[in-house]
């Protein structure tokens, strides 16, 4: 295989940690041109000294000089602040990989497809307020989109373009979170320690929180409406607690094709980085002689009201998803911070999407505009 080089947007988080973790088991296929952290100086200067990189960012432009003085006997180009992520974005690489956490990640996404051959994108929350814009702007420039969300890159796993009029439906599935056994009411009293305490998989705290209020697949939703160009209407969400069965497609004849793993990111992350080959990882696999049963279960909307709001967004428009998002993000952030319970992250929701409903976002700015305008409002 040829060597790549490789950007990694939000090295110091868990999918870039993951993804570092998966070039070192296999340097001689990977260089790592750009590395790029929010404000994790420790860590991206041990990534920096590892690596080599060309160029690295930090968006907390405070840390600069820190950052500078570190790597001072390195020829390693160092920058801070939003223009430098952007800047790490611009460079020309054969893989970006997009694991910047939130809409935060959105302007470097849309900065890096020009420059990239092939786009892995984790980041979710870019394709939930602007997946048409991402995803015409990938096709202009003859970017591959290369889906890491573990559910997306099993659907691209089985998904048969040549056939997609045979495609009955997309199944996402939901391990249904650290509550999924739990009544709303205690739901509405969880804490953050709880919430993020998944019981599958290790992330970062905001994608946790999400999980636990089912909005993590409430996004997902929304993530492969855009993705895979299926209407909500074929997109289902089924719980299945062991999350070994990461998606499926069903077609029209009633083949159902799935994607099975081990509930480990390094799979995804491996299969987009590797694509269109396959690289051998040391990663969690499937033991078949423990795995003694897979479960599944309709998800109860009432008890995740997360997920009713996905499809009337959808079904609204791409105001209401920025919106859907913005607010979220709000709302995860004060009930990390203690300042809400948990029980009132969906209100927030409720109460800031109908603002942004039937508003016209044609261009970047109109959805720089309005999620600003309800990430605002959303304090309120
Ligand atoms: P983390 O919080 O662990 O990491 C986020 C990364 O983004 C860190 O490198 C962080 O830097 C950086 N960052 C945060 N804010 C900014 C900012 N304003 N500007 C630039 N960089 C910033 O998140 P995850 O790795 O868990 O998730 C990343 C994305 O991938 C999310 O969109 C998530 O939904 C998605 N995803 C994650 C999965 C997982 O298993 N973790 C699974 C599927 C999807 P620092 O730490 O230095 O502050």
């Amino acid at each position: 295989m040829e060597q790549k080089s490789i950007s990694i947007l939000g090295s110091t988080g868990s999918i870039g940690t993951s993804t570092i973790d998966l070039i070192s088991q296999n340097p001689e296929q990977f260089k790592i041109r750009v590395l790029t952290a929010g404000r994790n100086l420790n860590l991206l200067i041990e990534q920096a000294k590892k690596f080599a990189p060309e160029f690295i960012a930090i968006a907390d432009e405070t840390l600069y000089q820190q950052l500078k003085d570190a790597l001072s006997t390195t020829s390693i180009k160092i920058a801070a602040g939003r223009s430098a992520i952007l800047e790490a974005a611009s460079i020309p690489t054969d893989i970006c990989m997009a694991a910047i956490v939130g809409i935060a990640g959105l302007e470097p996404v849309l900065t890096a497809i020009p420059h990239t051959k092939s786009l892995a994108i984790a980041n979710k929350e870019p394709l939930v307020a602007a997946g048409k814009l991402v995803l015409d702007l990938a096709k202009q420039h003859g970017t591959n989109i290369l889906p890491v969300d573990s559910e997306h890159n099993a659907i691209f796993q089985v998904f048969e373009n040549h056939n997609r009029t045979q495609i009955k439906k997309i199944i996402l599935t939901a391990s249904g979170g650290p509550f999924r056994t739990w009544t709303k009411e205690q739901i509405a009293m969880a804490t953050p320690e709880q919430a993020v305490n998944h019981p599958n998989w290790i992330m970062g705290r905001k994608i946790s929180v999400d999980s636990a209020s089912m909005m993590n697949k409430a996004l997902e939703i929304i993530e492969a409406h855009y993705l895979f160009d299926i209407p909500a209407n074929q997109i289902d969400v089924l719980i299945h607690p062991q999350s070994i069965i990461h998606s499926m497609v069903e077609y029209t004849d009633g083949s159902v094709l799935a994607q099975l793993g081990a509930p480990d990111m390094r799979t995804p992350i491996a299969y987009a980085l590797a694509y269109p080959d396959r690289m051998t990882t040391t990663g969690k696999t499937l033991d078949w002689t423990t795995l003694s049963k897979l479960e599944f279960q309709q998800p109860d909307f009432n008890q995740f009201p997360s997920l009713g709001l996905a499809y009337d967004c959808l079904k609204s428009g791409q105001s209401a998803c920025i919106a859907l998002n913005a607010a979220n993000e709000i709302a995860v952030e004060k009930f990390l911070n203690k300042e809400i319970s948990f029980g009132q992250i969906i209100p927030i929701l409720e109460k800031s999407i109908p603002h942004a409903q039937g508003r016209t976002v044609s261009s970047l700015e109109d959805i720089i505009a309005l999620n600003q305008e309800i990430r605002i409002r959303s304090h309120l």
